[in-house]
């Protein structure tokens, strides 16, 4: 699939459109997710057009693969949810309901999240 430069993540790149900004290197932002699905609902995105997981890890440099993993750890870390646990959750695709197609890693946490999945 290729990368849709009108997606809202790149117009938040671009400061077109604000975010509440969490953390931010050279290769990584992270910002609340606007539609917070638990306490702590943090996005994390690579500034670099990626369209998936996939996608990412198929064509970011390592220093790019790093910094996004790292920052999401970061994340848990600072904002409290390595202490009570949290999930990383990153949808791709139809089946996996990713709405915005620019890669990114929900970081979620602080209550209890349920099962990992509905059972179909
Ligand atoms: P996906 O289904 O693609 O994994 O999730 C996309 C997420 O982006 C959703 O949880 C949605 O609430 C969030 N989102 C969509 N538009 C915006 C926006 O303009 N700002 C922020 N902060 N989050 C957004």
């Amino acid at each position: 699939m290729a990368y849709d430069a009108t997606n809202i993540f790149a117009r938040i790149l671009r400061g077109e459109i604000p975010c509440n900004k969490v953390y931010e290197d050279e290769h990584v932002l992270a910002f609340h997710d606007i539609a917070q699905a638990a306490p702590v609902h943090v996005l994390v995105i690579p500034k670099g057009e990626y369209v998936s997981m996939d996608d990412f890890t198929a064509n970011a440099s390592p220093e790019e693969i790093t910094a996004l993993f790292s920052a999401a750890g970061k994340i848990a870390r600072d904002l409290g949810v390595a202490e009570t646990g949290y999930r990383i959750i990153s949808n791709a695709g139809e089946d996996g309901h990713q709405e915005v197609p620019h890669f990114h890693v929900h970081v979620l946490g602080g209550r209890p999240l349920g099962p990992m999945i509905k059972r179909a």
